[in-house]
């Protein structure tokens, strides 16, 4: 079965994420676990999961959630980190109101401490609130290079990964334009790319991929998303992506610029492409 979906604003609810995914054509969503901007989450309703667990049985696969995107678990102030650690134990608590699922975050920014040490922070943190029950895979995101951010290269996450202990609790998502922003020639040389992430990572790690183009071209550590189809990745390369034995089954989110009408628009032209 082809897993699309899309970011989804998570104000309503989860029954209501998963009424609007099967609306739009799709069968999987992502949702940011509270304001973007960290704060605090809204109290989870367990009528709300009642009624979403009914609406997504047979529906909805899977989800992934996303954590606040200012979290950095590598900053070099202790309150910023605390803060992250804090908001991500937390939501890992939360997510088990879901069992089962995928829990996304950005690796951070080392600020100057140097990649090694930003690599030591994240998994510490890592190393304090995963816990053996937790259901909940945790995803490292490939990142686009930006800046001092963490994880542009598939050896940093491989570098957490390895310093984790409960690592059978960390999978990696994969970003489309932040992987071709960082220099990965997804367009030109998916098998190459994905060769390189499965002997440097391994493709069992891989969870789920954020399908977006990109508006800026290849290797420019930008971090711009685009619409499918209107930036330097093209329609052509997201079909061989959607479609590539290695990731055909994997879960696949749309993050670009889209109200939901233009969302629908993207499912739909995707699962036109996919090979069933
Ligand atoms: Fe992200
Ligand atoms: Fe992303
Ligand atoms: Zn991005």
């Amino acid at each position: 079965m082809f897993k699309i979906g899309c970011h989804l604003s998570a104000s309503a609810g989860y029954n209501h994420m998963a009424k609007e995914i099967i609306s739009i054509g799709g069968n999987t969503f992502q949702f940011f676990t509270r304001n973007p901007r960290g704060g605090k989450a809204k109290d989870i309703s367990e009528d709300d999961i009642k009624k979403y667990h009914e609406t997504a049985k047979g529906n909805i696969p899977c989800i992934l959630a996303h954590a606040p995107y200012t979290l950095n678990p590598c900053s070099a102030d202790p309150k910023i980190r605390e803060f992250s650690l804090m908001t991500m134990a937390d939501d890992l608590k939360r997510m088990e109101y879901t069992p089962g699922n995928f829990y996304n975050f950005h690796p951070g920014s080392h600020v100057g401490q140097g990649v090694e040490k930003g690599i030591e922070l994240i998994a510490d943190q890592l190393n304090k609130i995963i816990t053996p029950e937790q259901t909940t895979i945790v995803l490292l995101e490939t990142m686009a290079g930006k800046g001092s951010e963490v994880g542009g290269r598939f050896e940093e996450l491989r570098a957490i990964i390895d310093k984790v202990n409960l690592s059978d609790k960390i999978g990696v998502c994969l970003d489309t334009c932040h992987v071709y922003d960082a220099g990965y020639n997804i367009v030109d040389n998916l098998d190459g790319v994905l060769k390189e992430f499965d002997r440097i990572i391994g493709l069992d790690r891989l969870k789920a991929i954020h399908m977006n183009d990109s508006k800026n071209p290849f290797q420019s550590h930008k971090d711009r998303h685009e619409k499918i189809g209107e930036g330097s990745i093209g329609t052509d390369a997201m079909a061989r992506i959607i479609n590539h034995p290695a990731l055909r089954d994997l879960p696949f989110y749309l993050e670009t610029p889209n109200e939901l009408d233009g969302y629908a628009a993207e499912i739909a032209l995707l699962k036109s492409l996919y090979k069933e």
